[in-house]
């Protein structure tokens, strides 16, 4: 058996924490996810982000608190203003409260999102953020996914007692949405400048999409010094302009995630890597973030994903177990032991 000598080369880099530049990375996007050296690629990845994690994974939530007809105009978004069949909403007080109940309910949620539009109520939403943070257990972060915004609104986000955003600057942004692809790096720039931690993602991955345009939407991330960074496929809504282009296989996922995984290590901050939506081959593949959701989701027609896409806290205990991680993290980093009788004391096991 054969491995080519410049596979070898990178993967050597990436035990040797050696940054991975550029052409590290489109090599490695440019392998065949069905190859020999996908699967090297893969479980080199899975081993070296296990090695570094004590072998634990971080359950996050996601509420869309609001729907609105979004003027990101994104065409793969159900709520893209143009294209969306929703009516404006917000969700009540009541509805947060027993979500972040039920997120909550074991103590073991690293990170709740609270997800906005595009365009959003500051005053509203610092007060949906005070709410989960009064509502949520001590040990979870409050985490911001909202539209583009100023420095001042970013630094009010972090003193209502939000850690960290989750921004992106999406491919095809500026051609398949309706936003600049400055303004979205500008919003990254100012969280980071608000103290906030920041979050991205190579998102939404479609089959069109060529490996340099993934190369230069993985960097983004890689240089801006992100604390997690993520893989997320177009999932090929019916109704939104952008599904007649079908979507990848989760093994492509896989594949990407783990060459996220080596170009993002050597950032100093970097802690979790993510996938969207949670699947077995990419926990197998360095991705260490799994997250249930509910409420308003881009990716769902149904107007609460709980209902349909969205996995609850149950299903995401059930996989990081079968996906062999040992222990949980909470948001201060303690750490749970993941095994038979966590998952019978947390009423996972169905
Ligand atoms: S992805 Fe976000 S910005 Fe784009 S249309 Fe949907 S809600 Fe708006």
């Amino acid at each position: 058996m054969k491995i080519e000598a410049e596979l070898h080369r990178i993967l050597e880099k990436a035990w040797c924490s050696i940054p991975l530049t550029r052409q590290d990375c489109k090599y490695l996007l440019s392998l065949e996810e069905t190859s020999f050296a996908s699967g090297l690629l893969r479980s080199t990845a899975g081993s070296i982000i296990r090695s570094k994690n004590d072998n634990s994974a971080v359950i996050l939530g996601q509420i869309g608190v609001d729907i609105s007809l979004c003027p990101g105009g994104c065409k793969f978004c159900v709520f893209g203003d143009g294209h969306t069949k929703f009516t404006s909403s917000h969700m009540s007080e009541e509805e947060l409260y027993e979500k972040i109940e039920g997120f909550c309910k074991f103590g073991d949620l690293y990170g709740l999102y609270l997800m906005t539009m595009h365009q959003y109520d500051l005053d509203h939403y610092l007060r949906v953020i005070r709410q989960a943070r009064k509502s949520a257990s001590e040990t979870t972060q409050i985490w911001a996914n909202v539209g583009d915004s100023g420095l001042e609104a970013l630094q009010e986000i972090r003193k209502a007692g939000v850690t960290g955003i989750y921004h992106v600057c999406r491919i095809g942004e500026g051609k398949d949405t309706n936003l600049k692809p400055e303004d979205r790096i500008r919003t990254m720039r100012h969280a980071l400048d608000a103290g906030l931690e920041l979050y991205t993602c190579c998102e939404p991955i479609g089959p069109e999409h060529t490996v340099d345009e993934l190369v230069d939407n993985i960097f983004i991330g890689v240089e801006m010094g992100i604390t997690q960074h993520a893989a997320m496929r177009r999932v090929a809504v019916p109704g939104t302009p952008l599904a007649k282009y079908g979507q990848i296989s989760e093994l492509r996922l896989a594949h990407i995630v783990a060459v996220i995984a080596l170009c993002s290590l050597t950032v100093p901050t970097m802690a979790y890597i993510g996938v969207h939506e949670p699947n077995a081959l990419s926990y197998a593949s360095g991705a260490n973030i799994i997250t249930a959701e509910s409420g308003a989701n881009p990716r769902d027609c149904q107007g609460d994903t709980s209902k349909n896409r969205g996995m609850d806290m149950a299903r995401c205990r059930k996989m990081l177990f079968e996906c062999g991680f040992t222990h949980i993290r909470r948001g201060d980093e303690s750490k749970i032991p993941l095994n038979l009788e966590y998952l019978h004391q947390t009423d996972s096991l169905n």
